[in-house]
């Protein structure tokens, strides 16, 4: 299991890491620029594109900040068919897009869904398959290997036990234990952390690197919190961008070969967000493909959240002066 407690000796250009993630001006210019020359140099400069689909907005879980969880009832509730899924997986194999990334709650009735679509998705169209699903058992994890999937995203959100408990009435050990059980079943994992939980402090954001570390994930993300409504956190102010953009340069320099997506939130918070993501050393996007009468019920961090397009895509990987990795055929 992985160690909740180490010791911040990690130094960057110098200096120690709160500094760092609290950088603005020209030490965070700074910083940007030496995570892009670490992107360049581990050749990392294409961008990654996957295509998300929400398949269910369905949820067990009951996390503080997000409007999905089980006993909100003021969700319109849906869960997509496998051949509504694998419709849309064809559209995403069509625009040249390698990567079909499902994503759900916590909600154990994919199950039966997940049987026919990651190996039809797989045998059809060639494409490889992300899953953010949540915490399921060492066995699920093996079954959905087995069908063919590649890869997991699994957030710890915050590497502070007690305040993981206190957001998502869950212990952030079984998370961890789950995030092993994935490494060990053969996935590359991703994983991260939610920046401007309350309560969070500089030493918090350290500790959330130093576990990101120890994880050793392939791919690593801070996304900002964004108070969403019919939620216990509605009425809190939402993280700053300026720290999630710190946080996701120190883990280009930190995990050179990771991938470190610019998150939809970013854009959310502040136009250009996505392309300052990009400027600071991400590589990875996601464009939506949840059908649009479905995106509005996946109020996974707000209302009225910024739907990333294709075209979106290709015009802030121009911006950033970046290309599309091309799809391997
Ligand atoms: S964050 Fe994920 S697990 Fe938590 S309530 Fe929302 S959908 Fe469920």
């Amino acid at each position: 299991m992985y160690a909740l407690v180490a010791e911040p000796t990690e130094r960057i250009l110098g200096r120690p890491l709160p500094e760092l993630i609290d950088a603005a001006g020209e030490l965070q210019q700074e910083l940007f620029a030496q995570a892009r020359r670490i992107r360049q140099q581990h050749q990392m400069d294409q961008v990654r594109l996957r295509g998300v689909i929400e398949i269910s907005n369905y949820c067990q879980k009951n996390c503080n900040y997000c409007a999905m969880r089980a006993t909100n009832q003021n969700l319109d509730r849906y869960r997509l068919s496998a051949a509504e899924i694998l419709e849309i997986a064809a559209e995403i194999h069509r625009l040249g897009i390698g990567t079909l990334f499902l994503q759900a709650g916590q909600d154990p009735e994919c199950n039966a869904i997940l049987e026919t679509v990651i190996p039809e998705a797989k045998r059809h169209f060639g494409l490889q398959i992300l899953l953010c699903l949540g915490e399921y058992d060492r066995a699920t994890y093996h079954r959905w290997r087995a069908l063919g999937a590649d890869s997991y995203i699994l957030k710890f959100e915050t590497s502070e036990p007690e305040r993981y408990r206190q957001i998502a009435y869950t212990p952030l050990t079984r998370r961890l234990q789950c995030i092993r059980w994935l490494q060990e079943a053969g996935f590359q994992v991703g994983t991260g952390n939610i920046v401007g939980l309350p309560g969070q402090t500089l030493d918090t954001l350290v500790r959330d690197i130093l576990l990101t570390q120890e994880i050793q994930p392939n791919f690593a993300s801070s996304s900002p919190f964004i108070p969403n409504e019919n939620t216990p956190f509605s009425q809190l102010e939402s993280g700053s961008v300026r720290r999630t953009l710190n946080m996701m340069a120190i883990f280009r320099i930190l995990l050179p070969q990771a991938l470190v997506p610019t998150v939809s939130a970013l854009e959310k918070l502040e136009t250009g967000g996505q392309l300052a993501g990009l400027n600071a050393g991400a590589n990875v996007i996601t464009i939506n493909f949840t059908p649009p009468q479905c995106r509005s019920k996946y109020v996974i961090y707000s209302e009225g959240r910024f739907v990333v397009s294709l075209d979106h895509a290709r015009t802030i990987i121009n911006q950033a002066g970046m290309t599309v990795q091309p799809v391997a055929i």
